[in-house]
């Protein structure tokens, strides 16, 4: 790989500006095109948003990275990963290094039949589960089982397709719903039906070569939208890390029962893991148990985990790329970070877009910092673009200081109908 890179990133989210911004900090990072980027990404040194190409365009994305000698793939999101962008560009510029699975490794995220299946065959814990094509034969499996389930679309429902039915006429309305009415269209042609689990979930992001896993501090998410886990889900509502629960020996099990395993597992069936793997977890009475994989970095898991790394990402990422990460550690500040995500009034439901916004400069040397999520430049002004609006992200010596410095983080936002958790981190500070 060139010593200087030039890198082509991938995505509009609050992950993608956040990765844009810990890439930029690397001095072999010559600059970074942005496709399509966001109001965030617009203003990191080195980086520059590119709206004339579509990101779904792999051929318009591959006669970019030529025309402007980008030596560097980042596809940020699932959807290019799981649609065959590593091996695209592998294919038509072998030269250009790309940090992500292929379309077969990314399978572990785009169908979670397919993930259950890979998960029991190589005894990796998880929830006990079937799958089913037929409607009828998974309406007759609830008659048959005594616990409580949660029933999932196999395939990529931008994180919509998992329903916990309270009841059994709500377990069979998800099945009608997802497999004949095709709520989430043909990501429902099969489901899992696999077992409730009750726990503390956290999330684990690990940098793999295929061979070496490098993992982040663990995370929490905050997915439902209201205060205390109430209402409807949504892309995630903030973070913290390290989540205290899981301690250095649940670590210790999950890399040992889970992440090897997956990694060895991938690299044994052909489909050697180059990226960031997302593993999620239950941390249930009985150990850990893995509820998904995803195969890119987590979002809004990203804007607390990468301001604690303190290791160059660029060099981690050719290293992955490379099959050199054995060589590497990952350098982790000792503090705390949480983030508070600000979104627009109305999510997860109708939102308006176009609001005019307003945000305060981050302190970054006091570990306050703004990512932006869904907002856009227009005529020079910033306005919010999308549901999850721009998170505040804060650091601090103790996770107590880290929540308050993020909310008074969000007192920097400001913009008509701005709605955020109150609560983040309130497992770990109960
Ligand atoms: P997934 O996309 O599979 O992680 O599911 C989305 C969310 O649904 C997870 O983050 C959990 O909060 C919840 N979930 C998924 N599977 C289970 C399970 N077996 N038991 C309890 N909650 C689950």
């Amino acid at each position: 790989m060139a010593d200087k890179l030039r890198i082509l990133l991938i995505g509009n989210g609050g992950r993608e500006h956040t990765l844009a911004w810990k890439l930029a900090q690397s001095s072999r990072v010559e600059e970074i095109h942005v496709v399509p980027g966001n109001g965030g990404t617009a203003g990191v040194p080195k980086c520059k948003n590119v709206s004339s190409v579509s990101a779904e365009d792999f051929a318009a994305l591959v006669q970019h990275a030529k025309s402007n000698s980008l030596n560097f793939v980042v596809p940020g999101p699932e959807a290019p990963l799981v649609a065959g962008v590593t091996d695209y560009f592998k294919k038509n510029l072998p030269n250009v290094g790309v940090f992500g699975p292929s379309e077969a490794a990314a399978r572990m995220e785009g169908s979670k039949t397919f993930s259950k299946d890979f998960m029991k065959k190589h005894n990796i814990p998880t929830a006990r589960y079937e799958n089913f094509t037929s409607y009828d034969a998974a309406r007759a499996h609830l008659d048959q089982i005594d616990y409580s389930v949660v029933i999932k679309a196999d395939g990529l429902a931008a994180g919509k397709g998992v329903i916990i039915p309270q009841t059994k006429q709500e377990a069979e309305k998800a099945l009608k719903d997802i497999m004949l009415d095709k709520e989430f269209g043909a990501a429902g042609n099969s489901v899992v039906i696999e077992e409730f689990l009750e726990g503390d979930e956290i999330s684990i992001l690990s940098l793999s070569d295929g061979n070496t896993i490098l993992s982040l501090p663990p995370a929490q998410d905050h997915k439902r939208i209201g205060d205390g886990d109430t209402g409807p889900n949504t892309g995630g509502m903030g973070t913290y890390a390290p989540a205290p629960v899981a301690t250095k020996a649940i670590l210790e099990e999950i890399e040992r029962t889970a992440l090897q395993p997956t990694i060895k597992g991938m690299r044994d069936e052909g489909m050697t893991f180059v990226g960031c793997l997302f593993t999620g977890f239950m941390l249930t009475k009985n150990g850990p148990r893995v509820l998904e994989y995803n195969v890119r970095f987590g979002d809004p898991e990203s804007q607390s985990c990468l301001p604690l790394l303190e290791s160059d990402l660029a060099d981690l990422m050719v290293a992955a790329t490379e099959g050199t990460l054995s060589s590497k550690s990952l350098d982790i500040a000792p503090l705390s970070a949480c983030t508070v995500v600000v979104a627009a009034g109305g999510y997860p439901g109708s939102y308006s877009k176009g609001t005019p916004m307003q945000v305060e400069e981050a302190h970054e040397d006091a570990g306050l910092y703004y990512f932006h999520a869904g907002t856009s430049i227009k005529d020079s002004k910033l306005v919010t673009s999308g549901g999850r609006v721009i998170a505040a992200t804060a650091t601090g010596s103790t996770l107590r200081d880290a929540v308050d410095n993020a909310y008074k983080g969000v007192q920097g936002i400001k913009f008509e109908g701005m709605q955020y958790r109150k609560d983040i981190a309130h497992r770990a500070l109960r």
